[in-house]
């Protein structure tokens, strides 16, 4: 590949968005990441980090400090109203990983961890891509300003409604829509956990709620029927929605109470000319350990690989390819998929599961 003709520009100072920018510098490639906010939120969003996702963090320096702020979580539970009915035991992929287990840290520590890792001045804060134009082998991009930038690649990496991939006009299939409602829980919580379930799904019928543990409170999701209205997840009958010990242990420091929505969605190509796309832009999933967001960075891990190289065939392959690689997990088709109500289908095997889950299997 020709030396590249100025910075990767990088549009969405989300997790993913920083992952490849962090990947990107450690190679020594130029990058400038744009970001319509003014600051990092700090809002309560996704949570575990799997295996592989480690071991990426791990190549770019930043899981030590992001272990000091994490919950460390060997083994997944499974409950049946009170009855256990499964463990899967992260220790079985001992001989598939460096990282066999999962981190609890939340979203937003994990950007600002990342941001700790980049040069000042990387990201152009309060600034909001609207459009681009491809000039041979360069890419500008035009700011609200009306202000030009200057590129070799543009990556879109703004989320679910993606500028980038609007205006690339870039197709989407959808699939299934998943309710959710979720919020924090002090550290009282675990007085009223079974022992050691500190990563737990408990399950009465169609319901289920998800208890994690994280460095010093608990976070709490569950599934929200269909039609359920959001604001009974925000005023305080929340309660009618959960099952397993969370729904009686009296939680006075619950906080955050949100409802949110994940639909499968998954974008034809992540490449169109010298546009790319990565995480929720190219595809959003169901919030079930860690998924949405565990894809996203894995794409930025890959496309800083496909970047660096000087082979354009990494680059395409990676526009082409990646968005068959993740139509199992992204879709929900895998044999392995931890939708929400199968997490003790006898016929998959706990390894098995582990590797789905843990994205080790793609
Ligand atoms: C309430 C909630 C709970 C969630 N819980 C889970 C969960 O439990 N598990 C899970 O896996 N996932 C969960 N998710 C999804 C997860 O948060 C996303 O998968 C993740 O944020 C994707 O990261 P991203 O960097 O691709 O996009 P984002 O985090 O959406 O970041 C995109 C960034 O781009 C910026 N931007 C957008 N347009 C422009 C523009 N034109 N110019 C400049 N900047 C722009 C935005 O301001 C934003 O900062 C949840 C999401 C929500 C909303």
């Amino acid at each position: 590949m020709p030396p590249l003709q100025g910075p990767v520009i990088i549009v969405g100072a989300g997790p993913v968005g920083l992952t490849l920018a962090l990947a990107l510098h450690v190679r020594g490639i130029p990058v400038v990441v744009l970001e319509q906010r003014p600051d990092l939120p700090k809002d309560l969003r996704a949570t575990t980090l799997q295996p592989a996702v480690l071991e990426l963090l791990d190549a770019l320096g930043v899981l030590e400090r992001l272990q000091s702020r994490a919950h460390r979580v060997d083994r997944v539970r499974w409950y049946d109203g009170d009855r256990p009915v499964r463990i899967a035991d992260y220790g079985l992929l001992i001989d598939a990983t460096t990282h066999p287990y999962r981190l609890h840290v939340s979203q937003w520590e994990l950007c600002a961890v990342l941001l700790e890792h980049l040069p000042p001045g990387t990201v152009y804060w309060d600034r909001r891509a609207v459009g681009f134009e491809t000039i041979d082998d360069r890419v500008a991009v035009t700011l609200d300003d009306r202000t030009r930038l200057y590129g070799s690649w543009l990556v879109g990496s703004d989320g679910v409604g993606s500028t980038v991939r609007t205006l690339a006009g870039i197709p989407v299939d959808t699939g299934a829509t998943h309710a959710y409602g979720s919020f924090s829980a002090g550290p009282s919580l675990a007085d009223h956990l079974p022992h050691g379930a500190d990563c737990a799904y408990f399950h009465e019928g169609a319901a289920w709620t998800l208890v994690m543990r994280m460095h010093d409170s608990f976070r709490v999701l569950f599934g929200l029927p269909e039609g359920a209205p959001a604001a009974s997840v925000v005023r305080g009958d929340w309660r009618q929605h959960i099952v397993g010990p969370a729904r009686t242990a009296p939680l006075p420091d619950a906080t955050g109470h949100r409802a949110f929505v994940l639909q499968s969605r998954l974008a034809h190509t992540f490449r169109r000319g010298r546009v790319l796309l990565a995480g929720d832009a190219a595809h959003t999933t169901f919030a079930a350990g860690g998924n949405a967001l565990n894809t996203g960075l894995l794409d930025a891990g890959l496309l800083a690989r496909a970047l660096h190289a000087d082979e354009p065939d990494l680059v395409y392959a990676y526009g082409r390819e990646r968005p068959r690689a993740l139509e199992a997990a992204v879709l929900g088709t895998g044999p392995w998929t931890p939708h929400e109500g199968v997490p003790w289908n006898e016929a998959i095997q706990p390894r098995e599961l582990l590797l789905g889950i843990s994205l080790l299997a793609a």
